[in-house]
């Protein structure tokens, strides 16, 4: 025991009270990056803090734990309500909110007894003891043994099942606490945001980019989004529409920026300039030619459409291919085996369907032709762009370019971590009914 802990034992300050709640973070893939795996869990660290920090008066307490995250916080609900807001982040595998206590059985017995006699109605259990080494002195097999037994005779009508139980009680001894739980949620799963460098996220108010963007976040990458209004030919509403997307996706990572480009003069100039039924697919390389410029300005290394094959007359093949051929950046297309109900689906579940639903008026509603080219030839698509002054174009579009203030820096900063001190844990009072 260091002298700094030491010290602590004896403190009478309140500050030195260990919360009795906590919330233990498992992040599976994580782990397994191998020497990566302290710069990931840093990462891992950081976004949970920034998931949490706007939601509470105080700063949670955080640091990395024996592989996992520990979220010390006051009281069962905040507890609650900080496992069922990480499990949104990127990274996480599951989330368990715990009692915690000092490795002491005459606390661990009580403390198990109440934890079961709250769960929800069940018939039978059993007891999953882990030890992270070996300084508690009695293994884990021996645990399950002493504390299931002990439950068992205290508990009226439960009976033990080791096979699929109704409720797990789970025992873990890490790092001098006892941590017991009953409830687990699923996280999201995925890789921390700002593993996987950065993306410029072609996003519309539509379905699919949003969750296009989502599985991006959910791999890891820094997400740049880069939105074309139909303004000043059409009012700005799908402007207002995507940063209420950006707002949704606040809780998986968030955008890192949003990019807005008021593009109806140059659809204009495009109709004005291009047959009708290519004029689509010279909007999109336009939109493409921008985004790549953009990427280079970040230091993305990749763009990402909402794509999905076959979905539209714009994405067969032949279009997919005629637009693409304008970008040297690698086009990364999460969607494209992915059917419009699943895609539905995920945009209800992270809660970007109800606004892509709404109808607005975005620059792709803007002169569109009624029969556009649906198997476009690249060499023809390259013939009329040869013809367009695209540089110019795009100089013009790389100044008007707007950047929108997503959530405040301040608002960004990180709670305090707490990832060396040790910790003296005090008893934890359990009534035993
Ligand atoms: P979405 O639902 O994402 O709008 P969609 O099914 O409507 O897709 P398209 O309109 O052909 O299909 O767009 C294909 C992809 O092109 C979109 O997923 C998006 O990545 C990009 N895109 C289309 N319109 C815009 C826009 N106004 N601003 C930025 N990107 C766009
Ligand atoms: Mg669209």
């Amino acid at each position: 025991m260091t002298s700094r802990s030491s010290k602590k034992r004896f403190h009478s300050s309140p500050d030195y009270l260990l919360p009795r709640h906590a919330v233990l973070v498992h992040c599976h893939e994580v782990s397994l990056k191998g020497r990566n795996r302290a710069h990931f869990e840093t990462l891992l660290l950081k976004n949970v803090a920034r998931r949490l920090q706007p939601a509470f008066t105080f700063s949670p307490r955080i640091r990395r734990f024996f592989g996992r995250l520990l979220v010390s916080m006051p009281d069962s609900e905040s507890a609650v309500q900080a496992a069922e807001m990480i499990a949104d982040v990127p990274g996480v595998v599951r989330v368990s909110v715990a009692l915690r206590l000092s490795q002491d059985l005459d606390l661990i017995y009580p403390a198990a007894l109440e934890l079961m006699q709250s769960a929800e109605p069940y018939t039978t259990f059993k007891v999953s003891a882990r030890r992270a080494n070996t300084e508690f002195p009695i293994d884990s097999m021996e645990l399950n043994r002493m504390v299931g037994g002990w439950l068992h005779d205290n508990l009226v009508d439960k009976t033990v099942k080791l096979r699929s139980p109704d409720v797990t009680l789970h025992l873990e001894m890490l790092g001098g606490s006892a941590f017991l739980y009953t409830q687990t949620l699923q996280g999201v799963g995925g890789l921390p945001v700002g593993s996987a460098g950065k993306v410029v996220s072609l996003l519309s108010a539509g379905i699919d980019s949003p969750v296009a963007s989502w599985r991006m976040l959910k791999r890891g990458a820094q997400v740049i989004g880069l939105h074309f209004s139909g303004r000043p030919e059409t009012p700005d509403t799908s402007e207002h529409l995507v940063q209420m997307i950006a707002d949704r996706l606040e809780p998986y990572g968030g955008l890192h920026k949003l990019a807005i480009v008021p593009f109806g003069s140059y659809q204009r100039k495009i109709a004005e300039l291009v047959p009708a039924s290519f004029r689509v697919i010279i909007y999109r390389r336009m939109m493409f030619y921008v985004a790549e410029a953009l990427a280079k300005q970040e230091g993305a290394k990749a763009l990402v459409t909402g794509e999905s094959l076959g979905q539209v007359a714009s994405q067969t093949l032949d279009n997919i291919n005629a637009v693409n051929a304008v970008v040297n950046l690698p086009v990364l297309r999460p969607l494209i085996g992915s059917d419009k109900l699943e895609i539905i689906a995920q945009a209800e579940r992270i809660g970007t369907f109800e606004i892509s639903s709404q109808t607005h008026e975005d620059c792709c509603t803007l002169f569109t032709p009624r029969n556009p080219e649906t198997h476009a030839s690249l060499s023809k698509v390259e013939r009329i762009w040869a013809t367009l002054p695209v540089e110019e174009w795009l100089a013009e579009i790389m100044t008007e370019m707007e950047y929108i203030a997503l959530r405040p820096a301040e608002e960004r900063s990180y709670p305090q971590s707490v990832d060396t001190a040790q910790e003296v844990l005090l008893p934890i009072e359990v009534s035993v009914s």
